[in-house]
């Protein structure tokens, strides 16, 4: 059963209903104010608002969302507006209000002795990075858009990133959760607690659900006691299977140490030395993959500076990889995850790009890799397959070029036939078609041939008791 949103058509009176509960200022209306909230990092979707509303407060999202439940106004909730599945900006309808938590911003508290913090929605997720190391402590979550993304968004979708092969991904970071319900209600479940077996757990409902069923407005975050030392290195291996070999025998050396081992293939290394700014290829010769290995220590940074180097001479002498370079400052180990990290960004310069965001239990990685790209340059002559990714914990970014000086639209109009090929091999392998970015719009058809009809009846059931109106969202996901 697909719920539709009530109202099809903008109502006129929705902004100075708004505007009463936030003031005037708070209610973007004309097409310059909104244009930001309405397109979205890979430009798929342009959408169009009955209005953008910020509010300040939890008080003012539940006075927004009483009014959205009453009145059948769809409500899109938006953070940081880095999101890749398209879940987070307006349809064309007009008739979609998208609600912006970027004014909500506030750490309320850090406890340093229970290692927490409680953060409003709207805090950038570098902001919490900087709030953690300021009270001794660490926040894990890491990746790409950090210095836009906001943790509201983070745990909408159940970010992933680099950290999650030592720390978990963010629903493992979250203790609990302020939430406003469709209905404006506000849910106070702020706690703190490592164990607290009372019922069901609701929190792990809402991280996840991409804003389709409640307003995350607060949350109550685990911290870590920060790393003294981290040991930086760039491997180059021959084929995914010699890395993975590496990954077993850092995993081995460093246990929950080893907190990064990232896969990257020789285009990717071409494409960040020709387009990231200041960027330079960190070892003489060319070699076909790159794992990029971080080691941190509770001690020191001679301990994960020495553990790195003993574990690379053992690779080298066991002959598991062919070169490596080990960053001699913290300057040089934070340009190497410059470069990890921009990896998205390079790509765009060299034309269309056809992504997926996929997993595969990790010791099917290597088979994936090779089936994947046969199948795609088979399919399409001169494509350019740009995998990389989290081999620690098997997701893999699957993205590929188009051919160079083919025409990108006539490339990326070949999305679905691309995406068919590389889920049918992730599906053979037991993996999963949405790894860290979601469902959104992007995936939603394709939820349906993945999930059972028992797992999708459940879902639409929570959707049904927690937004009986279908305001929240709608049409993104289920
Ligand atoms: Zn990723």
């Amino acid at each position: 059963m697909q719920q539709k949103p009530q109202p099809a058509r903008a109502d006129p009176d929705i902004p100075a209903r708004l505007a009463s509960i936030v003031g005037e200022a708070q209610v973007l209306t004309s097409e310059d104010d909104v244009a930001p909230y309405c397109r979205e990092p890979r430009d798929l979707w342009h959408g169009r608002p009955a209005a953008v509303v910020r509010p300040a407060t939890t008080g003012e999202v539940s006075a927004i969302l009483a009014f959205a439940h009453a009145a059948r106004v769809a409500i899109v909730p938006q953070g940081g507006n880095t999101g890749l599945v398209g879940a987070q900006v307006p349809d064309e309808s007009g008739a979609e209000v998208v609600l912006s938590l970027e004014r909500m911003r506030a750490i309320r508290d850090i406890d340093p002795d229970g290692a927490t913090m409680i953060a409003e929605a709207g805090a950038v997720l570098e902001e919490l990075h900087a709030a953690a190391e300021e009270a001794g402590l660490f926040f894990p979550l890491s990746l790409g858009a950090q210095g836009s993304c906001r943790i509201g968004g983070n745990i909408a979708t159940n970010a992933g990133g680099t950290g999650v092969l030592a720390y978990g991904n963010t629903r493992d970071l979250v203790l609990g959760l302020e939430v406003v319900l469709a209905d404006g209600r506000v849910w106070n479940g702020l706690r703190r607690l490592r164990k607290d077996n009372t019922g069901y757990d609701l929190k792990h409902l809402f991280i996840g659900s991409e804003g389709t069923l409640g307003v995350v407005t607060a949350a109550a975050l685990r911290l870590f006691p920060a790393p003294k030392g981290r040991a930086v290195a760039i491997a180059a291996t021959q084929s995914p299977a010699e890395a993975l070999t590496l990954f077993r025998r850092f995993s081995a050396a460093a246990g929950a140490n080893l907190t990064g081992f990232e896969l990257m293939p020789r285009i990717g290394m071409e494409f960040i030395v020709k387009h990231l700014e200041g960027a330079r290829d960190p070892l003489g010769d060319a070699y076909p993959w790159y794992a990029l290995i971080e080691i941190s220590s509770g001690r020191s940074e001679e301990e994960a500076a020495s553990l790195m180097q003993a574990t690379l001479e053992e690779a080298f002498e066991a002959e598991e990889l062919l070169d490596a370079a080990l960053a001699t400052s913290l300057a040089q180990a934070s340009e190497f995850w410059r470069m990890r990290h921009g990896l998205s960004e390079v790509q765009r310069p060299e034309g269309g790009s056809i992504k997926h965001d996929v997993s595969v239990p990790v010791a099917k990685v290597p088979e994936f890799l090779e089936r994947a790209s046969a199948a795609v340059t088979e399919r399409i002559a001169g494509a350019r397959p740009v995998p990389f990714g989290h081999l620690g914990d098997g997701n893999i970014h699957f993205n590929v070029s188009q051919p160079v000086g083919a025409d990108k639209a006539a490339f990326l109009a070949r999305w679905d036939e691309v995406a068919a090929i590389v889920h049918g091999i992730v599906m053979e392998l037991s993996g999963s078609i949405s790894a860290e970015h979601g469902i959104g719009r992007l995936k939603r058809e394709l939820l349906k041939e993945v999930k059972s009809e028992v797992e999708l009846d459940m879902m639409r059931a929570i959707k049904r008791a927690f937004d009986p109106n279908n305001i929240l969202s709608p049409g993104r996901m289920l």
